[in-house]
């Protein structure tokens, strides 16, 4: 894997620092924070900010409102987000999940509708696939989608546990076209917009501070450029999604960040004891073979060559990674990682390939003096178990790595 960094990259990560300490972006950033209290922020306006600057799309070709660069921008920028404290799910799952999946497979016209939106941050998306009996038993959905005499469909079913749909335009979502196909074979996606009749979102409740939501889909009417692909051909779309969604990056850099305030707080008391550094050498080294795996499956998609077995080891690795520093930030910290913050710590160092390892992203600190604001790692104690059920639960995703890697030794003899 080539891992050498740009200038370009370096020049970007540069960039993304003046910009996410500009005082219009604070005093956005102060905004989402303050309305938030323990409950899920609304920050698109952050984004529509973030996206006049053309920064939120580094990888996707120029004519998209992309800046046609490679993965290692789009690690950056991810890196930048949520070191600055930017809420980065919603972007995540609009830009880097679905709108991905919309250059890849959107016809023309929905690529020229939508991609520049997104890069702009003035469209949001969210993903209704789970249903309330079948999660990770996609392939079992029963929301369906009849075809009407003028081309159009009618949508009628359940979605459940699905994130920011609060606050998104629109919806990917999954559903049954074909019943009498086989469970793979007769399923499509559909582009929903989430201000047509018919559509209801209920919020429910979550440990984490992103709420779920419950949507029910009555007799929804959309026209037939709401398909995304050809009808019938969902399943293929969704494990290239999954490629895409499984690459893990979501997970690696909240897992870095909270690493990161972990260490600052710790080094910034008194002197900790060897079993407490033993540890944080250990997760740093966890941390550095998750952002290894994370780089090789963005480059694979990069290049065109999606492996789902490799997606699945990174969002493993990196989910799993991710819970093991939450828990251990509250075992170290003790009471004081829910209390007040203690004195602001040095910036760690960037790491040697200048993508900001976990050895320290070297940004600039939070209004506590530690990267963020004050509760991030109490409430990422309460996000972290929801982290290896989300984009595909643990138990599956060793299945899916297991069931390849067997099959690849009985196919070579090994
Ligand atoms: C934080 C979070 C965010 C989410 N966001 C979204 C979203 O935006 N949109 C959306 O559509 N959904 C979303 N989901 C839902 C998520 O996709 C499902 O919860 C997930 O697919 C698991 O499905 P389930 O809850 O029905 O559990 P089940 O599939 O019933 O699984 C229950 C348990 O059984 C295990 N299990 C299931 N099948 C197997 C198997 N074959 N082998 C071994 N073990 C198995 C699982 O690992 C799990 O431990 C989100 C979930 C979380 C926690």
């Amino acid at each position: 894997m080539d891992l050498s960094v740009t200038r370009r990259t370096l020049d970007f990560r540069q960039e993304l620092r003046t910009l996410l300490t500009s005082p219009d972006t604070r005093t956005l950033l102060d905004d989402v924070h303050a309305r938030r209290d323990g409950m899920d922020g609304d920050v698109r306006p952050l984004y529509r900010h973030l996206g006049r600057s053309g920064v939120l799309a580094p990888s996707w070709p120029p004519e998209h409102g992309g800046r046609g660069g490679d993965f290692t921008e789009t690690v950056v920028l991810l890196e930048e987000l949520v070191t600055h404290g930017v809420p980065q799910s919603l972007y995540y799952i609009s830009v880097q999940i679905v709108g991905s999946l919309i250059l890849q497979a959107g016809s023309p016209e929905q690529r020229a509708a939508l991609l520049p939106r997104l890069a702009s941050g003035e469209l949001s998306v969210c993903i209704l696939f789970t249903e309330p009996e079948h999660g990770s038993d996609l392939a079992g959905i029963t929301t369906r989608a009849e075809p009407g005499p003028d081309g159009g469909w009618t949508l009628k079913g359940r979605k459940t546990y699905n994130l920011k749909t609060a606050y998104a335009d629109l919806a990917l979502c999954a559903v049954r076209t074909a019943p009498e196909q086989s469970r793979y074979e007769g399923m499509s996606l559909f582009l929903v917009p989430l201000d047509a009749p018919g559509v209801s979102v209920r919020p429910l409740p979550s440990l984490a501070d992103e709420q779920f939501h419950d949507v029910r889909l009555t007799d929804v009417k959309v026209g037939p450029e709401a398909v995304l692909g050809a009808p019938g051909e969902g399943w293929s779309l969704i494990t290239r999604m999954f490629a895409a969604e499984r690459s893990g990056l979501d997970y690696y850099v909240r897992a870095r960040h909270w690493l990161d305030l972990t260490a600052r707080r710790l080094l910034a008391g008194p002197a900790p004891d060897g079993a407490d550094l033993a540890e944080l050498a250990r997760h740093h080294a966890r941390l550095a073979a998750t952002r290894l795996l994370t780089c090789r499956a963005l480059q694979q998609l990069q290049e065109d060559r999606p492996d789902i077995a490799s997606a699945s080891m990174s969002k493993w690795h990196a989910s799993e990674t991710a819970q093991a520093v939450s828990w251990w930030s509250m075992e170290a910290l003790g009471l004081s990682a829910l209390g007040p913050p203690g004195p602001g710590g040095p910036h760690g160092p960037e790491g040697p390939d200048g993508l900001g390892g976990p050895d320290g992203p070297g940004g600039p600190d939070g209004p506590d003096g530690l990267g963020g604001p004050d509760r991030v790692l109490e409430a990422a104690f309460r996000e972290a178990p929801g982290m290896s059920i989300s984009g595909g639960a643990s138990e599956v995703l060793l299945d899916i790595i297991t069931g390849a890697r067997l099959l690849d030794d009985v196919e070579t003899g090994g």
